[in-house]
C-alpha cells in the first residue's frame, strides 16, 4: 500500500471503476489526475473530483499527460491499447494496469477469480452464494457486485474476493494474483480489441499468470486452449469436464456432479438446465469446496438457484408451460446453448436488430424447436433458417408482445416457452434488460387473459 504514496498516477477513463480507483489511490497519498474522453465541466462528477482534490482533465486525452514524472496509469479496460495515449505510455515503458490490479495490491484478503468467454456471471453468482451461505467470509465485486478496488479495501486477511473477471482487465494486470482462478472457455470474442485470438488467449491465461503451487487453478479440461492455459501456470490444477473425461476435480457421471469422487448432486435435482450450466456449477462447486464451503449448502444453492435475470432465467409457470427469460442472449452461440439445454419439447421466441448476419449456423440447434415465432428486424431471415430446419409451426410479427402471444397458443403443457432472441435488442428496445421485462409483462398479460377464458 506504501508503493502509491506521493506517486504520480493518472487514471485513464472515469466510469465507476475509475472514480473508485482515483479515489482509493488519493486515500493511500498518490497524486491523482483523471483523465476522461467526455467533457465533464460543470457535472457532478467534476464536483465531486474537486472536493476530492483530484485534477481532472477531460473533453479528450492530451498526450502531455505522459510526462517523465508519471508514475502509473490506471486504465479503463474499455479503453483500446490504440488509443494514444496508452500507445505512448506502453512505448514509455510505464505500468498500464487495470482497477483489478490494484485492488489485488491493496486487498488483505484472497482473491478467488473468474474468466472464460462465456458463463463469467452465473459461476461468480454460484461460487458467491455458496460462501455466504457455508458462512465463509466473502465479498462480491467486479461486473455484479461493487468495484473491485472499494470492496478489496475492507477485506480482511482471509476473506475471500469473488470477481469476475474480462479479458480487458487481465490485459492490464501485471502481479494479478488470485489464490483460485476458474477459466471457463475461449470463444472467439472481441478480437478487435485484442487484435487477434492469440492476444485474447494470453490474456485469458494470465489470470494463472502468478500463481504457486497452493494456489488452485480450476480449469475445463474439455477445452484444450484452456487446458493448455492452466498447465503453463505454477498452481495445483482442479479440472473439470461435463463428460467424466477427468475424475481428478470437478466432473458428470452419468447425470450426478462429483467433486473428488464424492457425489454431490443429481443434474436432475439441480435447478439450472443445460450442459453449459453443468460446466458452470462443476467450477463452482470446486472453488467453493476449495475455499472451505460446505456439501449441503452448496447443494441447497444449486437446487434453489433459478439462474441471473435474463440469462436463460426460469421466471416460472404459465399454466404448466415453464417460462424462460433469455434476454441476454444477443448472438447464435447463447441461443443453441439455451435450446439444447432442455429435454422438454420447445417453443422459441426470436429476432431483434439485424447485423447483416445470416442464422444457418442455428439451423441445426433449430431441429430440437417444436414451433417458433420470430419478430423484429431479423423476422424473415429467421424464418428462412426455421423452414431449413424442418420447423413446422412458424409465425411472424411486429413486436415481442404480439410474438409472445401467438408463442404461447403454439404451447402445451410441460413445453418450455423460451424467449432467447439470438440477436442484439437495439430496433425495438435500449437494452436486453428492458427486453427481457417487456417479455415478462407480456407473460403476465396472457396470464390474466387466459384465466378470464376459463
Ligand atoms: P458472462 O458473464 O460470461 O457473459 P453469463 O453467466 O452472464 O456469462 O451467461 C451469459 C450467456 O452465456 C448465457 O445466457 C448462456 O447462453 C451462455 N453461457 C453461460 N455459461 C456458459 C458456458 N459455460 N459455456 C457456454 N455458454 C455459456
Amino acid at each position: 500500500k506504501r508503493w502509491f504514496f506521493q506517486k504520480n498516477i493518472l487514471v485513464l477513463g472515469l466510469a465507476k471503476s475509475g472514480l473508485a480507483a482515483a479515489k482509493t489511490l488519493k486515500q493511500l497519498g498518490a497524486n491523482v489526475t483523471v483523465n476522461e474522453a467526455k467533457n465533464l465541466q460543470g457535472s457532478v462528477e467534476e464536483e465531486e473530483l474537486r472536493q476530492w482534490n483530484i485534477t481532472l482533465v477531460s473533453g479528450g486525452h492530451p498526450l502531455h499527460l505522459v510526462d517523465d514524472t508519471l508514475d502509473y496509469i490506471v486504465k479503463n479496460p474499455g479503453i483500446r491499447y490504440d488509443n494514444p495515449i496508452v500507445k505512448i505510455a506502453v512505448e514509455k515503458k510505464l505500468p498500464v494496469v487495470t482497477e483489478i490490479e490494484l485492488a489485488d495490491i491493496i486487498g488483505e484478503g484472497d482473491i478467488l477469480a473468474i474468466t472464460g468467454s462465456n458463463g463469467k456471471t452465473t459461476t461468480t453468482t454460484l461460487i458467491y452464494e455458496m460462501l455466504q451461505k457455508s458462512g465463509v467470509p466473502s465479498h462480491l465485486a467486479g461486473n455484479i457486485g461493487n468495484v473491485a478496488c472499494e470492496v478489496a479495501e475492507n477485506t480482511k486477511k482471509d476473506d475471500v474476493m469473488v470477481t469476475e473477471v474480462s479479458s480487458f482487465q487481465l490485459k492490464g494486470t501485471e502481479e494479478f494474483h488470485p489464490r483460485t482462478s476458474v477459466l471457463l472457455n475461449i470463444f472467439d470474442a472481441h478480437l478487435d480489441y485484442h487484435g487477434g485470438r492469440a492476444d485474447y488467449e494470453y490474456s485469458k491465461g494470465k489470470i494463472f499468470k502468478n500463481m504457486k503451487k497452493e494456489d488452485s487453478a480450476i480449469y475445463n479440461a474439455e477445452d484444450p486452449v484452456v487446458t493448455k492455459l492452466a498447465h503453463q501456470s505454477f498452481a495445483s490444477l482442479v479440472p473439470f469436464s461435463v463428460h467424466g473425461h477427468t475424475t481428478d476435480g470437478a466432473y458428470v457421471k452419468d447425470d450426478v456432479l462429483y467433486f473428488r469422487g464424492e457425489e454431490i448432486i443429481t443434474v436432475e435435482e439441480a435447478a439450472l438446465p443445460g450442459k453449459h450450466n453443468q460446466e458452470n456449477m462443476l467450477a463452482a462447486i470446486a472453488a467453493a469446496i476449495i475455499h472451505g464451503a460446505n456439501k449441503s449448502e452448496i447443494r441447497k444453492v444449486l437446487m434453489d438457484f433459478n439462474g441471473i435475470e435474463h440469462r436463460l432465467q426460469f421466471v416460472g409457470s404459465l399454466h404448466g408451460r415453464k417460462v424462460y427469460n433469455d434476454s441476454k442472449a444477443t448472438n447464435i452461440l447463447s441461443t443453441q446453448k439455451a435450446i439444447e439445454a432442455f429435454t422438454n419439447p420447445v417453443v422459441l421466441l426470436a429476432g431483434g436488430l439485424d447485423r447483416g448476419n445470416e442464422f444457418d449456423e442455428l439451423i441445426p440447434s433449430l431441429k430440437n424447436v417444436k414451433a417458433a415465432v420470430f419478430y423484429g428486424e431479423t423476422k424473415d431471415k429467421l424464418e428462412q433458417a426455421g423452414k431449413s430446419a424442418g420447423i413446422t409451426k412458424i409465425k411472424k410479427t411486429n413486436t415481442l408482445d404480439e410474438a409472445v402471444h401467438h408463442a404461447y397458443f403454439f404451447t402445451e403443457e410441460d413445453d418450455v416457452l423460451l424467449l432467447s432472441p439470438a440477436c442484439a435488442s437495439w430496433d425495438q428496445f435500449k437494452t436486453f434488460e428492458e427486453r427481457g421485462a417487456a417479455f415478462l409483462q407480456a407473460v403476465e398479460k396472457i396470464k390474466l387473459e387466459v384465466k378470464s377464458d376459463l
